[in-house]
């Protein structure tokens, strides 16, 4: 066989193979994504951009316990994706950030209505020492409940991608350690305060603080 030929047959051969490990890997990743509910806060007295009504709230939940969806945790989401964990059929996760005493008195009871888990990321300096936030021991009895996981949201919220190496590092592993006290359980996750750029992240993601990064 002419040897341009050759070229020609195994150059077309290469370009089928990526195509196909393309498309494997596209489906992969659909078959395998879960969808990730952020809240912050649920009330019906602060008007902002970060409040979701309760009764929001709860008809949001109904439609999930209505149409069939399964909570789960972002280690049982990890666990899938590392360990090939089965998911229950239409997997999603609930999240919220900050902390908020209202998710305790609207989003809890709302939550246990419809056997609904969800996560909460603290920001552990502020649990117990700021009224609009979770008390440890609202904490500890939603834990307790088994619907209620928590996470770290750093120490005290500060935007990570304008801290010195050392002070992100401080308040990824000093809330890590902080909940890890109170809560008795390990903390695996982390939610970025304000969606920041990240540009001290190489100083720190390569040790073994965080599983996975959520939104
Ligand atoms: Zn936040």
């Amino acid at each position: 066989m002419n040897v341009w030929i050759k070229r020609l047959a195994l150059i077309l051969l290469a370009v089928i193979l990526a195509g196909a490990a393309i498309c494997t890997y596209i489906m992969y990743s659909a078959k395998n994504a879960v969808p990730v509910l952020n809240y912050h806060q649920i009330n019906d007295r602060d008007e902002n951009a970060l409040t979701v009504h309760t009764d929001q709230f709860e008809a949001q939940m109904k439609y999930l316990a209505d149409n069939d969806y399964h909570t789960i945790t972002p280690e049982d989401m990890v666990d899938a994706w590392e360990n090939g964990k089965e998911l229950p059929d239409k997997p999603v996760i609930i999240t919220f950030d900050d902390g908020y005493a209202d998710n305790y008195r609207n989003a809890y009871p709302i939550l246990k209505k419809y056997n609904l888990q969800g996560t909460i990321f603290l920001i552990s300096d502020y649990v117990g020492t700021y009224p609009n936030y979770l008390t440890w021991t609202q904490a500890e009895e939603m834990q307790e409940s088994g619907l209620i996981n928590f996470e770290s949201h750093t120490l005290s919220h500060e935007q990570l991608d304008s801290t010195s190496p050392e002070e992100t590092w401080n308040q990824v592993d000093g809330s890590k350690k902080a909940l890890e006290w109170r809560l008795r359980k390990e903390i695996n996750f982390l939610a970025y305060p304000c969606a920041p750029t990240m540009k001290n992240c190489s100083a720190w993601s390569k040790r073994p603080v965080t599983k996975a990064h959520l939104p």
